[in-house]
């Protein structure tokens, strides 16, 4: 396939064999499952998890690469592509309502994380997720309080999935080769929810204002939020950072003062 790799579409493919196949090996995929690959491009991930389940879903954005695709994967099986924008595209739609999808992608790392706040509002049509991120990116979603990774994507995203970093990527397994490490990340959306959160929306704002100015305590960062009362009533240390609270006092506070009428 001659393709010139688009910046902008943060192309950066995939052409090591080994990498390929512990990725492959990594998600397991089985013919019976329902397979949703994010950018296949030129089909490095695409053909492996074909060969495997015989049938999948793609969503590629660059036009270019659509025929190419489809013609090489013909023989390998059913490869449905959905030339789209993933930001825009409702990755519930392709499956049946009982079912649930396995999520794939070596993603765009210029907009992997609204790709992954996307995700999250259709997390219950999701069985798992295996992605090509970042390394800073990976250390950020599985980052613990009290580490200067941990930050809005650790809450947002452990709040509501099972994060296991699996293993790192040089940038020589790309062409072109990306200026950072990369490291793949598997995200399994839970059940039911650890920690409830009564008000999905409210929980997001709250931890986007905590971590805004994250040298701020609590006080001051949530001041138009939350009363410092709310705090002291549940015993968290008005005087704490948001990078010291787990998520689980997170939702505590963001479930107590989504009752409440904001601070004055
Ligand atoms: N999966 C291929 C591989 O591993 O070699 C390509 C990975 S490349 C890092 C990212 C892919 O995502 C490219 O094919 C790119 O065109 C596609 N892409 C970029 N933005 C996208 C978007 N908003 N929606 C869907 N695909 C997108």
């Amino acid at each position: 396939m001659t393709h010139r790799a688009r910046k902008r579409f943060g192309q950066n493919f995939l052409h090591d064999p080994g990498v390929i196949r512990h990725i492959v090996s990594s998600i397991a995929p089985k013919p019976e499952q329902h397979l949703v690959e994010i950018g296949p491009g030129q089909g490095a991930i695409t053909r492996e998890l074909l060969r495997a389940t015989g049938s999948m879903d793609a969503v590629e954005l660059d036009r270019d690469l659509i025929t190419p695709l489809a013609e090489m994967c013909a023989p390998l099986g059913d490869l449905r592509i959905h030339n789209a924008d993933v930001l825009k595209f409702d990755l519930c739609s392709l499956v049946a309502p009982s079912a649930q999808l396995r999520v794939v992608g070596n993603l765009p790392y210029n907009i992997s994380t609204p790709i992954l706040f996307h995700l999250l509002e259709r997390a219950n049509c999701i069985r798992d997720m295996h992605f090509m991120l970042q390394k800073e990116v990976v250390l950020r979603m599985g980052a613990s309080p009290g580490n200067k990774q941990y930050g809005r994507l650790s809450v947002m995203l452990q709040a509501q999935c099972q994060v296991t970093p699996l293993f790192e990527i040089g940038p020589g397994a790309f062409k072109p080769a990306p200026k950072v490490d990369s490291a793949f990340v598997r995200l399994e959306p839970y059940a039911t929810l650890q920690v409830q959160i009564k008000d999905q929306g409210y929980f997001s704002r709250m931890v986007a204002q905590a971590f805004s100015q994250r040298r701020k305590t609590l006080r001051n960062s949530l001041r138009k939020l939350v009363h410092v009362e709310t705090m002291e009533e549940l015993g968290i240390n008005p005087g704490l950072r948001a990078e010291q609270l787990d998520v689980e006092t997170f939702a505590q506070l963001a479930n107590a003062a989504c009752k409440t009428d904001p601070p004055s």
